[in-house]
């Protein structure tokens, strides 16, 4: 799999856009509630629901009340917690998964798990729980190694790789199960999906929107198979922007 070098075509208004937060949006943060909102990411995003008809998604590992405090306004749909759950009207929240799932416990045993190692950041989730290793790479085989036990613990959740963190999450959730859940819906379904993401969580959402004639951009290094890349989430902007004054 080569890397993408190509900058994406400008957007038209027939797509349907499909958008990660964290390193997409949003510059990557030591932590996740450190990001900072970009000036002008509003206006920006208001801009784009209204040109796409309402064909716009965020789709993100965080939980949807968490993006919510981020983006509080934001018009569209929110995709959280890896696909497990979904807010189409932007307010109620549906899960989006049938695992039974006693999530206290397994937040409990994640941070018992790790608890000698306080440079691991316990990050509980609605539907699951992450470990970041960013403050100290070292301790990437020790979180690993944890969520592997935790997955055996607890039956119908598996295990997530993200950038210098590993998740678990329910079995059968996912960006790409998201992504085609929603191209079924209104108003995605008969639109031209792109996606944009940075992490390998986005890659099989990247390519369920090429499976589906549209097309992945990579935000930043690392091996990708979207068709397109932009180096960093303030060329993602650009991108955006120059789309709402020509194509889209
Ligand atoms: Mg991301």
């Amino acid at each position: 799999m080569q890397p993408s070098v190509l900058s994406p075509p400008v957007l038209s208004a027939d797509v349907a856009l499909f958008l990660d937060f964290d390193g997409c949006l949003v510059d990557i943060a030591p932590r996740p509630d450190a990001v900072e909102i970009p000036h002008g990411l509003f206006q920006r995003l208001d801009r784009l629901h209204d040109r796409l008809n309402g064909a716009l998604a965020l789709v993100s590992g965080r939980d949807i009340a968490d993006l919510r405090s981020w983006l509080p306004d934001f018009p569209g749909v929110i995709a959280g917690s890896h696909g497990a759950e979904l807010s189409l009207d932007g307010t109620t929240i549906q899960k989006a998964h049938d695992i039974d799932l006693d999530v206290a416990a397994l937040h409990a045993d994640a941070a018992q798990a790790v608890s000698v190692h306080p440079s691991i950041l316990v990050e509980p989730k609605p539907h699951g729980v992450a470990l970041h290793y960013r403050a100290d790479p070292s301790l990437r085989a020790v979180a690993e190694a944890a969520m592997r036990r935790l997955a055996r613990a607890h039956p119908g959740m598996i295990l997530q790789p993200a950038k210098m963190a590993i998740e678990l999450r329910p079995a059968g959730t996912g960006k790409g199960g998201a992504v085609e859940r929603l191209m079924a819906t209104p108003p995605f379904g008969g639109r031209t999906p792109v996606y944009a993401g940075d992490d390998l969580t986005d890659e099989e959402a990247m390519a369920v929107a090429q499976a589906y004639g549209g097309f992945g951009v990579k935000i930043g290094e690392g091996e990708s198979l979207a068709f397109y890349r932009l180096p960093d989430p303030s060329a993602l902007a650009q991108w955006l922007d120059r789309s709402l004054q020509g194509g889209a």
